[in-house]
């Protein structure tokens, strides 16, 4: 085991020794950033505590089986995904760029609260990514009895290292979760309590996992042999959300619009894009775009697409120039917002790219 420092932010490796040592053709490297997959219960504190990573094997002792070879980098200080900050997502895309020739596949071990918009994130931030970076977590620890740490992980560091004709099966930043595999930037918690934590009602999935892995190639982005992988290590955080609901207030909706250099708004509407016709509220929206406000529109259904101009509710909003979302996440919307504002100079490109799917994210 050695230490190794980025840019003032510790990190431990550790080599496991699995089958494929030595003699595998395909090399893992696991990230492991906290949350719940990797916590024990600490009998003398009473209370779950995040277990090192040295002790995988006494957890999880069918890793010795694996035909590939693991190195796992473990963040110093493990969070829960309710503390990420951009800041994660910029260090976790360096560690790939910086480790992107020595392995074939990454897995990333993360909390499920902010999973997909840490992989909505990471899509934006690896572009021509060829090789899969796979999010998963767990519901309960990897201690409880009835945990499903076990099975995701062993499911994550199988896709990862899934190859078809010398080339990797998935070449996408994805989450694999209760025997299922989605496209990052089409995900999202819609669980706390039930295994079944994340889905994509937009876009089907990669892969299912049952008595073996059945990937779907037709719904995966293909491999590109002669693309290099570029990696963004800004984002732009003057963005915010805002969820309509009836009987939402002038001032609610003028306090946002007014927040001082506001550069992108996710409008989170009704339906297929609709929002009160109201005079004061299609002013506000109007007055913020015509001070260079992006604003994106962005569905509160999880499954569906925004429409704008179906109905009369949508119709002023594309005439105001609101961007139309399609059938994007609010996850996927606002992390896009903040890679575009943030690696995209023109306002014009900025708003073009917002109403295309740059990564798959929308339809
Ligand atoms: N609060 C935890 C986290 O997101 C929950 C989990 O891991 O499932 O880090």
């Amino acid at each position: 085991m050695k230490r190794i420092f980025y840019k003032n932010v510790h990190y431990k490796t550790v080599t496991i020794a699995t089958r494929g040592e030595g003699v595998s053709r395909t090399s893992l490297l696991v990230i492991y950033t906290g949350g719940t997959l990797g916590m024990v219960f600490d009998e003398k504190e009473r209370h779950l505590v995040p277990f090192d990573f040295e002790q995988i094997l006494e957890k999880i002792p069918e890793l010795n089986e694996f035909e590939f070879s693991l190195t796992v980098i473990s963040f110093n200080q493990l969070i829960d995904s309710a503390n990420v900050t951009p800041a994660h997502w910029v260090a976790l895309a360096t560690l790939i760029e910086e480790n992107y020739h020595r392995f074939d596949g990454f897995v990333i071990i993360h909390g499920t609260d902010t999973m997909a918009h840490s992989a909505s994130a990471l899509s934006f931030l690896l572009e021509n990514l060829n090789k899969p970076v796979i999010f998963t977590g767990a519901q309960l620890p990897i201690g409880a009895v009835r945990t499903d740490a076990r099975e995701n992980l062993i499911s994550a560091l199988e896709i990862a290292s899934a190859r078809k004709d010398g080339r990797p099966m998935v070449t996408e930043v994805c989450i694999v979760f209760n025997n299922k595999l989605l496209r990052g930037c089409r995900a999202k918690k819609v669980e706390s309590a039930q295994f079944a934590a994340f889905d994509s009602a937009n876009y089907p999935p990669l892969a299912e996992c049952g008595t073996r892995i059945v990937f779907n190639p037709l719904v995966i982005k293909p491999y590109q042999p002669f693309s290099d992988l570029r990696v963004y290590k800004k984002m732009d955080t003057r963005v915010a959300i805002l969820r309509l609901f009836p009987g939402i207030d002038e001032n609610t909706v003028r306090a946002i619009l007014q927040i001082p250099d506001l550069q992108g708004l996710v409008l989170e509407t009704y339906g297929s894009g609709n929002a009160p016709t109201r005079s004061w509220f299609i002013q506000a929206l109007q007055e913020g775009i015509e001070r260079g406000l992006h604003v994106l529109n962005v569905s509160q259904c999880i499954g569906g697409t925004v429409l704008q101009g179906r109905y009369e509710t949508s119709k002023a909003l594309s005439q105001i120039g609101v961007i139309g979302g399609a059938d994007i996440t609010t996850e996927a919307a606002i992390t896009k917002m903040m890679y575009l504002l943030a690696n995209v100079e023109s306002h014009a490109e900025v708003a073009k790219a917002l109403g295309k799917s740059i990564r798959g994210e929308m339809t």
